[in-house]
């Protein structure tokens, strides 16, 4: 390995070769200081004040024309803060009156509006401005400080974004035709950065521990995220190599998408649902472009994550509504908020946990708060009349859990139906199985189900006692481990004896070690990141069933390790692509 290599985990597919644009939190540090010239001190600010205005508004038009509209007027309200007298008449004050420097002003009067909105607690919209307050005092110490700002959404020529973790809203702000890949200090596979840049067919690495640190704005750096490698300022020796690279799998690409309308079927005929996922109703272009049968999993956070306040039921309804339409009859499983864990909503105050992943979040935040969650299933039954709907429940761990859920969702159709709405009366109702005591459990929860899909994402990291976010962990991320693929063919089995279906739409589902494994283990519908639908198309078509039973059965009854049956699984393709 090459000295300027860095290695991370492989998060979303391809190469790109282009200079860093590095999103790291600047050092605006200062010392407070007394000031003789007080005059001089207040010019010094305003000048600032006008500096960070007009970078907002040059941002606001850029975010704009790349982002569209809606995305761009969360600058408005900086601009607004700027503007209004109450809070620049006050850092000027303290300049005047306390004699200090600009900086330590600034501070002064931006923590004392933070300290007053977030206090705010039964005004969700004021609590949110305390953001804005502190993007804005940022901005205008910066200005002060001489000290240049990253803002991602100004991108306008081709980069590799390198930060040191990007979340899920961070991620949805990079425009696809400047951001040519992205790569991380921490994550994994299953983190919601790497999703993301999955849905954005984005090629990401997470997890590389380092790269923030090795390396600077404007190097040019190689993201070969098909293995995971970073090369930092290659020879031009390596940039040929990698664009020989790039182009094979541009031309693997191109044999892939000739499948596009082709059937998933193996290679002894059998039919397996091949579906997608999504975040929002934009991924819909993906899943069609890359020939998905369906859409397996809505994560629907991603729509409240989004906003700057709960949406509303109009709201929600619209956005169900229309990928519903466009998927034009096709199955669409929407699963119900999952906020917690790695997503945060800033405008629902969640107690500070110990372990978000065990904590407060998903259905355990629904029950609790019904009034949200009713609005969100109201959205959705409205909506079921334009399309095949499904609805699942994300992070059941019990079946008390379930019954009240859908006590809930019975209870909401009801309602709906006296006030003369129309509902349809076919929508399938699931779960996730994604805490192993649902696994272990599932014979008696398909008693009472529609349909299970398996979030290995969670169910692995659970069985396996094994943070996601976490890199240095992340070897536990062990979808080959025979005691998971027990606890999967446990759940398929389970759902079977009771004439019902199990999908997964877990990172494993589109993993090409895994997905010969799970069509021998009876998997009905494989869910994933649409660019990995060609790729799982193209190897099922090569596929025999039976044979993958056989294999299925040895790696669940014979092998000890994930190593084992990563080797029984590499033999088992060799042979089927002779
Ligand atoms: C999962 O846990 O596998 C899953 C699909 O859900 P998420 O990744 O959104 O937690
Ligand atoms: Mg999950």
């Amino acid at each position: 390995m090459s000295d300027n290599f860095i290695k991370g985990i492989a998060a979303s597919d391809g190469i790109a070769i282009a200079p860093v644009y590095l999103l790291t939190e600047p050092d605006l540090s200062f010392e407070k200081q007394t000031i003789e010239d007080v005059d001089g001190e207040v010019t010094r600010l305003d000048a600032a004040l006008q500096q960070a205005t007009e970078e907002i508004t040059a941002i606001r038009a850029i975010a704009a024309e790349s982002l569209g509209e809606e995305e761009a007027q969360v600058f408005d309200a900086h601009l607004m803060f700027l503007e209004d007298p109450e809070f620049t008449g006050q850092i000027r004050d303290v300049v005047k009156n306390d004699s200090v420097n600009a900086e330590a002003a600034m501070r002064q009067v931006s923590d004392m509006f933070i300290a007053m909105f977030s206090a705010m607690e039964d005004n969700p919209y004021m609590q949110e401005r305390a953001a804005d307050i502190k993007d804005v005092s940022e901005r205008v110490l910066a200005a002060l400080l001489g000290v240049k700002l990253p803002s991602p959404a100004t991108i306008s020529e081709e980069v590799i974004v390198v930060a040191y973790d990007l979340t899920p809203s961070d991620t949805a702000q990079l425009n696809k035709k400047y951001v040519k890949a992205f790569a991380t200090d921490i994550g994994g596979r299953t983190s919601h950065s790497a999703i993301m840049a999955r849905s954005l067919e984005i090629p990401a690495i997470v997890g590389t521990k380092e790269i923030t640190s090795q390396v600077k704005d404007g190097d040019l750096i190689i993201v070969d995220a098909l293995d995971g490698t970073v090369v930092v300022n290659p020879s031009q020796e390596q940039v040929a190599e990698y664009e020989a690279k790039k182009d094979a799998f541009a031309k693997q690409q191109a044999e892939w998408a000739e499948l596009k309308d082709a059937d998933t079927v193996t290679a002894d005929g059998k039919h397996i649902e091949l579906a997608a996922n999504i975040g929002t109703p934009k991924d819909v272009e993906g899943v069609l472009n890359n020939g998905a049968e369906a859409v397996g999993l809505y994560r629907t956070e991603f729509l409240y994550m989004d906003s700057t306040d709960f949406p509303t039921e109009d709201e929600q309804y619209e956005a169900y509504k229309t990928v519903l339409e466009s998927m034009e009859g096709k199955s669409v499983v929407v699963r119900t908020m999952d906020i917690g864990g790695d997503k945060e909503l800033p405008y629902l105050e969640l107690p500070e946990e110990m372990n978000p992943f065990l904590g407060y979040r998903a259905i355990r935040i629904c029950l609790d708060r019904q009034d949200m969650f009713k609005t969100q299933l109201r959205a959705l039954l409205r909506a079921s009349v334009h399309g095949q709907l499904k609805i699942m429940f994300p992070m059941i761990a019990t079946l008390q859990e379930f019954r009240q859920a859908k006590a809930i969702l019975e209870e909401v159709k009801q309602d709906l139906l006296t006030q003369g709405q129309e509902v349809s009366d076919s929508i399938e109702v699931g779960i996730m199985i994604e805490i192993p005591a649902a696994a272990v459990l599932a014979d008696q929860f398909a008693k009472e189900v529609d349909f299970f899909s398996i979030g290995t994402n969670d169910l692995i990291q659970y069985s396996m006692a094994s943070d996601r976010m976490n890199e240095r962990v992340s070897y536990l991320y062990q979808p080959y481990n025979p005691s998971i693929l027990r606890l999967i063919k446990n759940v398929i089995d389970a759902s079977h004896a009771e004439g019902k279906w199990t999908g997964m739409c877990g990172e494993m589902a589109g993993d090409q070690t895994a997905v010969p494994l799970l069509v021998g283990m009876g998997l009905d519908e494989f869910s994933m990141s649409a660019s990995s639908v060609l790729k799982t198309r193209s190897l099922m078509r090569k596929l025999d069933s039976k044979e993958m039973e056989a294999l299925a059965d040895k790696a669940l009854n014979e092998c000890t390790t994930a190593e084992e049956v990563v080797a029984l699984v590499e033999e088992a393709v060799a042979k089927a692509n002779q």
